[in-house]
Formats: structure tokens, sequence, C-alpha cells
């Protein structure tokens, strides 16, 4: 197998869609090298099911996709991004389309799905349910076919190196298992998410917030990190992976009915079912703090549906539930809420820049400020796409500052080998804490709590020698970030909800978080 350089032009910590998409905008310039932790398919992009949202449609305009957006962020959205994100995103479709994505069509036409908070028909899927998958093949496709680009798999980053302030590489657990260290004129951090965090999370195992702990340390500014969305609808069975169970089926006129079976969501919001994830996420939560069962569950119902519609709509969602011995056609969908997307992240301006020289966030790790305090469902693979190819142009630029510094030979062999049983433990503790202190409902007592269990854990974590010893690290010091500004923020506002604070408070609130290793301010 061909190892990984230690020298390059630009180098990309991130093989989902954000990172592919700024890897094919950089080829033209220089030598691009993009790192995946495990294999490229191990990402959110590979998972996402329900589509990517663009007004492409007859009927839709982008204005309107834009004001969707910003009735979903809650006030928070930064209007110049969402207007980035929809005026580019037709275009940067259109380009997937000519790279060979196969998205779903009525005939010739595109077909467009519809999905929560949505006022157009606009969602754009493949195969039915599984167009991060497409996306992501057709990505790696044209990628493979351009020879500056070179994708390595297990390749683990776990710090920035910084020359004068600026960002110049990366140091590593090399597939191998070595220390080792790429020095670039630019880096991309296009590492996903963080719902690793939590200990029911739709979110796959990479998901561990390594991006913004090391984007972090090296100083850039984390914001609006309290904001994290809960998907409504996961699988929920004993033994079972928590399976997203996709917005779509909502769309498509599923029902949430509680343990005596009764239609719940008109009680809650005039939408009903295809009210925003966070109102539909508390209203579940609410369901089950009141249901008489011993285990509560709500079910998901699609049986009025059309049984053959159903199944071929949503091929890959009912094969696994039928693993589980669940037909989604016939039977009712034992679900609960599960962490599923954060909004905050690493603080980037329209070009993917962050407060870092020489170092860019594109895709769920970073807060472009277009989801605001809720993201609006199938927009963040076009988010990924649009601020990912802006990453790609902006970094071009770099190459003319100089040559990257070259960076020291590797040193410590670093363990590959099974998980250490002590940071696995570690790594539970926190998910746990962060579901009952930092989750659905959060009051200043149990964020509190989270705080300072979060801080007892930190010599724990402190000198990490092993791959996961690093993914408990940086879910420790991630983990403090949402709880810290959560703390802050005196108020209930998109996915962030507080008993203790219920409503709205645009005259102190109406900010974004930015947080320091010192405080957390609002501007
Ligand atoms: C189940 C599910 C369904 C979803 N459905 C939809 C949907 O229908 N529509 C939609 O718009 N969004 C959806 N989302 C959200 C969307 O999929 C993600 O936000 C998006 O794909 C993130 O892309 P990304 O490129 O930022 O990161 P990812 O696709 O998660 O890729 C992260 C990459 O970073 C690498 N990486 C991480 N840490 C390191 C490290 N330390 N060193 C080296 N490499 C590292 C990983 O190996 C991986 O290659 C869904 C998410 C989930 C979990």
């Amino acid at each position: 197998m061909q190892t990984a350089p230690t020298e390059t032009d630009f180098l990309v910590i991130g093989a989902g869609v954000a990172g592919l998409r700024a890897a094919v905008e950089l080829a033209p310039a220089g030598r691009v090298v993009v790192l995946a932790k495990r294999e490229v398919t191990d990402s959110a992009t590979q998972y996402a099911q329900g589509g990517i949202a663009a007004a492409l449609g007859d009927e839709d305009e982008i204005g309107l996709h834009l004001q969707d957006t910003l009735n979903a962020g809650d006030g928070l959205c930064i209007q110049e991004a969402v207007k980035v994100l929809v005026e580019e995103g037709p275009e940067r479709i259109e380009e997937l389309i000519q790279w060979g994505t196969e998205f779903d069509r009525d005939g010739t036409r595109l077909a467009f799905g519809r999905e929560g908070a949505h006022s157009r028909n606009r969602i754009l899927h493949a195969h039915g349910d599984s167009t991060g998958r497409e996306i992501l093949r057709a990505l790696y496709a044209k990628a493979k076919m351009l020879s500056s680009i070179s994708v390595f798999e297990f390749e683990f980053s776990t710090g920035l190196l910084t020359d004068d302030g600026r960002v110049c590489g990366v140091r590593l657990i090399t597939e191998k298992g070595e220390e080792g260290a790429i020095a670039a004129s630019a880096v991309l951090l296009a590492t996903g998410g963080v719902g690793q965090l939590y200990r029911n999370t739709t979110n796959p195992p990479v998901a561990t917030g390594d991006g913004v702990a090391m984007a972090f340390r090296a100083g850039a500014e984390a914001r609006d990190m309290e904001f994290i969305q809960f998907h409504p609808t996961a699988l929920y069975l004993k033994n079972a992976p928590r399976f997203l169970l996709s917005e779509a089926l909502r769309g498509e006129g599923a029902y949430l009915r509680n343990g005596e079976l009764l239609r719940f969501m008109p009680k809650y919001h005039e939408m009903a079912e295809l009210a925003p994830r966070d109102v539909v996420a508390r209203a579940i939560v609410h369901e089950l703090e009141v249901s008489r069962m011993k285990d509560p569950v709500v079910y998901l119902d699609l049986t009025h549906l059309d049984e053959a519609h159903v199944r071929s709509r949503f091929p890959r969602i009912h094969s696994t539930c039928l693993r589980f011995n669940i037909d989604i056609a016939t039977d009712l969908i034992p679900i609960r809420p599960a962490a599923h997307y954060s909004m905050g992240g690493v603080g980037t301006d329209l070009d993917a820049r962050t407060s870092v020289a020489g170092l860019y966030a594109a895709g769920e790790v970073a807060c472009t400020g277009v989801h605001g305090a809720n993201r609006l469902a199938s927009n963040s693979l076009l988010e990924g796409l649009v601020f990912g190819a802006r990453a790609g142009k902006k970094m071009r630029d770099e190459l003319r500052k100089g040559p990257a510094r070259k960076q020291a030979a590797p040193r410590a062999a670093y363990s590959n080998g099974p998980v250490e049983s002590a940071h696995e433990e570690i790594v539970r503790e926190i998910q746990d804490l962060m579901w009952r202190d930092v989750g659905i409902v959060r009051t200043a007592q149990g964020m509190k709590r989270a705080i300072e269990q979060l801080t007892q854990l930190a010599p724990k974590v402190s000198h990490p020698h092993t791959r996961r010893a690093w993914e408990a690290q940086n879910l420790q010091s991630v983990g403090l970030l949402v709880a810290r500004a959560a703390l802050a923020r005196q108020e209930s506002r998109g996915a962030h909800y507080r008993t203790d604070f219920p409503a709205h408070d645009d005259a102190k609130f109406l900010k974004h978080s930015l947080i320091s290793a010192e405080s957390v301010r609002f501007a």
C-alpha cells in the first residue's frame, strides 16, 4: 500500500462531501493529499439518506430556499452565507450530475421530494434513500481520475503544526501506527461532526469532533457549539444501532404515534409531523415522559400509505429494518430521538477561512453560519459541496505565500491495536453525561454538573497514545465546548432548549457564541 508523503501543496483532512469537493477544486493548482481516518466509506456523507436541497424545480425559487433556511435558523443564520449556499447550490449540483451522480427521476425530469420546514418540493435523492452514498461514489470517482489527488485511508491526524502563527501541516498516526507529519501550504479541516459525544446518535464512529478539537488547540475560534440537532426519529430497538429514519418518511406522509397509538404532533405544531426537528424531538421527549410504558417509545407509522410505494421509495430503510423484523410498510416502527448534526463548529468566513492563518474548515466541522440555531433538512450535503468548493478556490492562493516548512521525521510508534478498555470507558462516560445533561432538554444544574465531570476527566485523557485515546481527548474537550456555550446561552433558541430559560432573549442573545479557553462571549 502507498504511504502518505511528508510534504504536499495542499492537505485535506477528511474524505466526505466537503473534503472531496475541495480536493477536486484544488487539483489543477498542485498536489493534494486527502486523509481519512478509516475507510473512505466511513463518513456521515455515506450515511446520508434523505437528500440534498436546491431550488432547481420549476415551482421553486432561490428566494424561497433562502427564506426557509433563515426561518429554520431561528434568527441566527448569517444571511450572506445562506445567500451563497442557495445561489451557488444549483450550479454545484449540476456539476455533480455532470460528474456522474445519478439522482432519481420521474421519466427524464429530476424528482423532487419534500422534507420538514421546506415550503417547496426541492429535495433531490438518489436510489431512493441512498443519496449520500451516491454523491460520495461520484465525487470519489472524480477525485480518482485527477492525478494530482492522492487519498490515504487509516491516516489519523492528531494535531496541527504551526510556524509563526500559521498552520503549516499536521501530525498524525500513520496507517502503520507510527507518528508522522505532513507539511503543506494550507490545511483544510473536513473532519465532519461531533455526534459521538452522545450515547444515542445517528452519526458514524468517525464523528468524534477531532477537527474542532485540533482547531481549538491551535487557537481557532469555536462558534455556536451549543446548537446540536437531535433527529426525532432514530430506530429504537435493543441491540440495534440508532439507525436514522429519514425525515423524508414524514415527507411522504408518515405519522408519529405515542404509546397509546394516538397521533400527537398536531397538538404541538400547525405543521404536525413536518414541524421543525427541534419541535418534533421535544414533543417526542414529552410523550416519552408522560408514557406509562416501561421502556417508552413512540412509533413511526406508514401503514396507511401505499405499501409498494413505501418499499420502492425507501429501499435501504426497508431492508435495514427488515433485518430487525420490522417491515416499514406494514409494521409500526419504534423510535426515539438521537444526536444528529452540529450546527456549530470552527468559525469560518465565506471562503472557509478560520481565524488561524493557513487553516480552513468546510462541511460539518465548520460553522459558516448557514444553519443558525437549527439546520434545515438536506442543507448540509449542499453546504459541504458549496463551501468545500469555495475552500478549494481560496486555498490555491496560499501556495503563493511560499513553500511549506519541512517537518521532522517520524518519531514514536503508536498502537493501532485493540482498543484500550480504559479509554472506551471514558468515551462511554462522556456519552452518558452529555446525553443526560447537555441533551434535548437542558437545565443550568445539569450543564454545570456536566462541566464539572468533564473537567475531572481531563487528566485521564491528557497523554493520548492510541487513536482511541486521542478520540477520548477530543470528545472530552469538544464536550466541554458544547456544555460551556450551552450554559452561557441563557435562553432557548433553535435546537438549544432550557427549561430554566424557555423563551428567546433577543436583547442579549440574538448573537453567536464565540468560545476561547478563558470565556464564552456573544457577538
Ligand atoms: C444518518 C445520517 C443521515 C443524514 N442525512 C442527510 C441528508 O439526507 N441530507 C443532508 O444534507 N445531510 C444529511 N446528513 C448530514 C450530512 O450527511 C453530513 O453533515 C455531511 O455528510 C458531512 O460531510 P463532511 O464532509 O463534513 O464530513 P463526513 O462525511 O462525516 O466526513 C468526515 C471525514 O473526516 C475524516 N476524519 C475525521 N477525523 C479525522 C482525523 N482525525 N484524521 C483523519 N481523518 C479524519 C473521516 O474519516 C471522514 O473521511 C445526515 C447525517 C447522518 C449521520
